[in-house]
């Protein structure tokens, strides 16, 4: 489907609609992370939606941190999630937007609500603020301290600033309806105590504002149109929208909800990823199996591959679980056009030529992609002996041609790119095993079409055994066993997959391959799809990003 017919969605619809009333002249809007963990695909359905309409209306988007709570952030995840957001392929007009950065301004606005009646400081612990509240079925009961004058309020709340009340002891809250159908109009909580240092403001504050106290805010001072956040906050909209009717805010910002993206066989909640990291079920946040940015750039996903399936994703007033083979699907299309080829064996089986004609080495020019010569081609070393894998071979000469496509004895088989090989004989180990083919070639059949009376069986992948490099590949499979990892009362850890890395040490690699870094991207023949691991092992690992088939039905 092409952007012109791809139907709009429904934020696209009001964007249009604010524009054509004049509600807005520009659009702008964020993505605001908590810097509290890594970045990881939901967030990077979000990224592309905000980002992607700010460049579509000509407008701006702003990453902005939501750094209001200090205990659980962190400025290596900032830096983290700037890179994530950049690699995929985004940026943001100057310096990223700190919350923290507006904490004079949300406190002069708290202060502003105390004088005009709209805000307590209210002494009740959690416990009783909890029995106060009410449930779903029955209202709240006004705390005790709501009615205590403004001045006896700013005095507590000055008292919660520079830190001479204890954590847990008051809070400021806004007096709004605690009768209210909607538990988040029952009083919320705008200021909590927390003695503690925040990573961009040190020492200065003693208390901090709540998300709801601060978003909206946030979103006002930085002139946001449109305020786009995921369903669960559709409850806390009128909060968002009190406080625009209260505050003397410099634009009034409106928020919109939209269905989180969730896939089965994953986790997508920041909490879960960094129990896994924390208690070193995967290597780090960048381990090749996380769903997270980093994680899938080390295991060679494309950003393109990411922002083209952020695209086709339904933006949505529901939740609804994507099958993970859609992703997949994105990545292999993706990487499909964009890899080079290459070959690597991953069970080497040496095969030595008894007619190979002497002249030393023979120089084999291969395509780096079948279908786009502007990849142009590389040369590969052929000499007496190569690697074939040990999967490619058998000794079995009953395997009928059609079944077997590869090398039996007595039969040939076309090297990739390279010549037509007959197998001829087996060398074996003490333990029966087969350690080296014996073969012949087929002279001047690179680029011929094979002789009168010969016919390979098929095509297959070799590396030659002069120039090898040695290697390691990481072979994933899903991190989790079961389609909903994340439901009911199971707990995730119950279902991580034991197997979901192979390492498979001893392969041989072209020679081209040495000089590979991370983020090339390779299709290995007939395997899948590789990149460099980061690890600076001493010889070259590869992590599998991919294998080749796709069964996913669009
Ligand atoms: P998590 O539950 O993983 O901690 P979060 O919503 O708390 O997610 P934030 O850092 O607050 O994480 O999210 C930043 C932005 O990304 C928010 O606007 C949030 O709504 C959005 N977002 C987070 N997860 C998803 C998701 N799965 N799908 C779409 N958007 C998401
Ligand atoms: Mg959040």
């Amino acid at each position: 489907m092409t952007d012109i017919d791809k139907p709009i969605n429904f934020i696209q619809q009001i964007i249009n609609a604010d524009l054509e009333s004049g509600r807005v002249t520009d659009v702008v809007t964020r993505f605001p992370p908590e810097p509290n963990g890594y970045l990881h695909i939901g967030h990077a359905k979000s990224i592309c939606l905000n980002f992607g309409l700010a460049s579509q209306y000509n407008g701006q988007c702003n990453l902005r941190f939501d750094d209001t709570n200090p205990e659980k952030e962190d400025q290596a995840f900032v830096d983290a999630i700037i890179k994530d957001v950049r690699w995929l392929g985004y940026d943001w007009q100057g310096e990223p937007c700190y919350a923290s950065n507006y904490f004079d301004q949300l406190y002069l606005w708290a202060v502003t609500l105390i004088k005009e009646n709209r805000a307590y400081v209210c002494e009740l612990d959690a416990q009783q603020m909890r029995e106060f509240r009410g449930t779903l079925t029955e209202a709240g009961v006004n705390s005790p301290f709501r009615d205590r004058p403004a001045e006896e309020s700013l005095a507590l709340l000055e008292k919660m600033r520079i830190g001479l009340a204890d954590e847990g002891s008051m809070t400021l809250r806004a007096k709004i309806d605690m009768a209210s159908a909607n538990i988040n109009l029952r009083d919320p909580v705008l200021y909590r105590i927390k003695k503690m240092a925040h990573q961009r403001t040190g020492d200065k504050w003693n208390i901090y504002p709540s998300y709801d106290f601060a978003h909206g805010q946030e979103d006002a001072i930085e002139g946001v149109t449109h305020s786009i956040c995921t369903l669960e906050f559709a409850a806390n909209r009128p909060l968002y929208e009190w406080f625009t009717a209260n505050l003397p805010l410099p634009s009034i910002p409106r928020q919109y909800e939209f269905g989180r993206l969730k896939l089965n066989y994953t986790i997508t909640s920041k909490r879960k990823l960094k129990q896994l990291v924390d208690e070193k079920h995967v290597s780090g946040w960048d381990d090749p199996r996380m769903p997270t940015i980093s994680g899938l750039r080390r295991r060679g996903v494309s950003a393109r591959s990411i922002r083209n399936f952020c695209d086709s994703l339904a933006v949505a007033k529901t939740d609804g679980i994507v099958d993970v083979a859609q992703f997949e699907h994105f990545v292999r299309d993706d990487l499909n056009i964009s890899a080079k080829r290459a070959m690597c064996v991953l069970k080497p089986l040496l095969v030595t030529l008894t007619n190979f004609s002497g002249q030393e080495q023979v120089k084999i020019e291969a395509k780096n992609h079948p279908n786009r010569d502007d990849m142009g081609s590389r040369v590969i070393n052929f000499s007496e002996q190569f690697y074939i894998d040990q999967a490619d071979f058998s000794e079995d000469t009953s395997l009928s041609r059609k079944k077997f496509k590869r090398l039996v004895i007595g039969d040939y088989v076309r090297l990739r790119s390279a010549f037509i090989v007959r197998a001829d004989d087996v060398v074996k180990n003490a333990a029966g095993d087969i350690v080296e083919v014996i073969a012949s070639l087929v002279p001047n059949t690179v680029g011929q079409d094979a002789p009168e009376g010969i016919k390979a069986r098929g095509v297959i992948h070799w590396v030659d055994a002069v120039s090898a490099v040695d290697c390691a590949v990481n072979i994933y499979d899903r991190l989790f066993n079961q389609a909903d990892p994340d439901q009911g009362d199971q707990h995730f850890l119950e279902h991580l997959n034991p197997d979901s890395l192979k390492v498979v040490t001893g392969c041989k690699a072209e020679a081209i391959l040495e000089g590979s870094i991370a983020g090339d991207h390779y299709q290995f023949e007939r395997e899948g799809y590789f990149t460099r691991d980061t690890s600076d092992a001493a010889s070259p690992v590869f992590n599998c990003t991919i294998g080749l088939r796709d069964n996913w039905k669009a």
